[in-house]
């Protein structure tokens, strides 16, 4: 029997989906990239735009529509607001929260009857599968269960993460053998007022360090190179344990310590971090072992104190910039990368200046910049959207041109330089291979040896344009 999963969304949600996967593989079955012969129809949803939800809306009206013919089951998770949830139980055959992934199997062995043909087909696939977990739900009274549940949630808006820990123990069956997501933590307590995360992933949890290592321990052993700590605020790890968890500068520590007894190297980078939360702890813990990798994503939002009080971001301008200055003192080779909104709600032409004025000051490698769009579930949606597209479109030009510079500004001084580099594919240019610096900086040459894929190899730099260089393989080093 055969899956197939539609994944929307960012990292967290990918590294969510191998969990999902590996959870399906371990019950039986086999994933297949064509979802008109999969008999299990999932997706992983993603509520940080409406387009997104509506291609959920859409899918699973598609596959409703199949149910006359096969047998089919449909679940949905992920980052799901409680409004859209109650349709989605309509909709779906399963609904559920990630940290319920667990019962997952218990949920489809049991779901029953889905189609006039029955399952049996798809029961008969279980016999052999250990339910070591299992629940005893009748089958029947499963989904009213559910909406009976969800009910009852829908009084408290916030997602529970009750069982987050019973997920985190699901081994993932990684989408890459040689980069890697950990999840350290799950939610969000900050309540931006542009982001509905803290209602569909609930409140901040740790993940026990315990573990996170010796997930970390697994992929280094298995040859993993790059491997990122996930979370929506990685530095205020442990936080939430009150004193029973070591902290985020501890845990990279303990990871930094673990790396330099290691013959073989691996990068380790962590995503996002939030300015409140970012001391000099964290950095001077980088700037002390080779595999913490000298990278620093740190999203900024806004350059405008009024912005960024309205987006509810927690910290001004002059925090931020005692961060940026903080990075180039104490880890100078570092890069730097952020996240950009234009044309939040209320944005005017000189509080936008203020934003380009530090994408010049602070000379970003890389941002991400995103026109403001309304996030159904997020405070601002409440809110008139007063930046009309074409001021959106206006402002995200002028921003891409200032960052065009800073790229090419920082690039042109890699030209003659060599790099160890990881080699993660083919490029788009036909005969070259694409890899990466430890600061993300992409660098592609020409090769045709696939086998250099996920190795690192050191590459000389020869010319280079804004966000990316080209240069010539020097050396492999073969390091398995
Ligand atoms: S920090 Fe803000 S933007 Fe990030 S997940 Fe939390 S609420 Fe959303």
């Amino acid at each position: 029997m055969k899956y197939h999963i539609v994944q929307l969304g960012c990292q967290m949600n990918i590294s969510d989906g191998e969990r999902v996967q590996k959870t399906l593989d371990k019950m039986g079955f086999e994933a297949t990239e064509n979802e008109e012969e999969a008999n299990l129809l999932g997706v992983i949803a993603c509520s940080v735009r409406q387009k997104g939800i509506n291609k959920v809306y859409s899918r699973v009206s598609k596959w409703n529509k199949w149910k006359h013919k096969k047998n089919l089951i449909t679940f949905v998770s992920g980052c799901v607001l409680p409004a859209d949830k109650d349709q989605f139980l309509k909709l779906f055959d399963l609904v559920f929260n990630m940290s319920d992934l667990s019962e997952l199997p218990t949920m489809i062995s049991q779901y029953g009857i889905v189609s006039p043909a029955g399952m049996q087909t798809l029961d008969s696939g279980f016999e052999d599968l250990d339910y070591s977990k299992k629940k005893s739900i009748n089958p029947a009274e499963f989904r009213l269960l559910n909406v009976e549940q969800e009910k009852k949630k829908s009084s408290s808006t916030l997602v529970k993460n009750e069982n987050i820990e019973e997920f985190w123990h699901i081994i993932p069956k990684y989408g890459s053998g040689f980069e890697a997501f950990i999840p350290i933590q799950n939610g969000c307590d900050k309540f931006c007022t542009y982001c509905a995360v803290p209602y569909t992933r609930g409140r901040e949890v740790s993940r026990p360090s315990t573990e996170i290592i010796r997930e970390l321990e697994n992929l280094v052993n298995l040859g993993y190179k790059s491997i990122t700590l996930l979370g929506q605020n990685v530095n205020s790890y442990g936080l939430d344990k009150n004193g029973d968890e070591i902290n985020f500068a501890e845990l990279i520590e303990i990871i930094g310590q673990y790396g330099d007894k290691l013959e073989h190297d691996f990068w380790l980078y962590f995503t996002s971090p939030h300015p409140q939360d970012m001391g000099n702890d964290v950095l001077e813990v980088i700037a002390k072992y080779k595999c913490l990798a000298k990278q620093i994503h740190i999203p900024v939002q806004s350059g405008d104190d009024t912005v960024l009080k309205s987006m509810n971001r927690n910290h001004s301008l002059e925090k931020y910039r005692s961060i940026i200055k903080s990075i180039r003192r104490i880890l100078p080779e570092a890069t730097i990368f952020t996240d950009i909104i234009v044309g939040f709600t209320g944005e005017t032409d000189e509080q936008f200046n203020n934003t380009k004025k530090i994408m010049a000051e602070f000379k970003y490698n890389m941002a991400y910049i995103a026109q403001y769009s309304v996030r159904p579930g997020a405070v601002s949606s409440k809110w008139e959207d007063t930046v009309d597209k074409e001021t959106k479109k206006k402002r995200f030009h002028e921003l891409t041109e200032e960052l065009v510079k800073t790229s090419l500004e920082h690039n042109k001084t890699m030209i003659g330089k060599t790099y160890k580099v990881l080699v993660r594919g083919k490029d788009r240019k036909k005969g070259y291979l694409s890899s990466l610096t430890e600061g993300k900086l992409i660098v592609r040459f020409a090769s045709d040896d696939e086998s250099l894929i996920g190795e690192y190899v050191i590459v000389k730099v020869n010319s280079v344009v804004a966000f990316s260089t080209e240069g010539e393989l020097i050396q492999t080093l073969s390091d398995k």
